[in-house]
């Protein structure tokens, strides 16, 4: 599974590159060199979801007393970071040594 670069418009990202996005880290083009992140604006949603996924669950669990809530819970945020791959964009960064 490869996404497409900003900068080239290549599908050169591959998806291992993708998810270090997702942790808020830059990654290069395989193809062009430019560098890539996640957009930040979106990444902060995909972490106000992550946030409010946990809360919700242990926040049931402590009035109701059930461990399946965290079953739950970690479905969810598989289910969350598996969107986050697939759908936050890619953005372009300016490179830090211009060329
Ligand atoms: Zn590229």
């Amino acid at each position: 599974m490869l996404f497409k670069c900003p900068h080239c418009g290549d599908a050169t990202v591959p998806l291992r590159d993708k998810i270090k996005t997702s942790l808020w880290a830059a990654v290069h083009c395989g193809g062009c060199g430019g560098r890539i992140a996640a957009y930040p604006w979106i990444l902060a949603g995909v972490y106000f979801a992550h946030a409010w996924n946990v809360m919700w669950w242990v926040g049931l669990y402590h009035f109701n007393g059930k461990p399946v809530y965290f079953a739950y819970m970690v479905l969810l945020w598989a289910l969350i970071e598996g969107l986050s791959v697939r759908f936050v964009p890619l953005a372009r960064l300016r490179a830090r040594h211009p060329s």
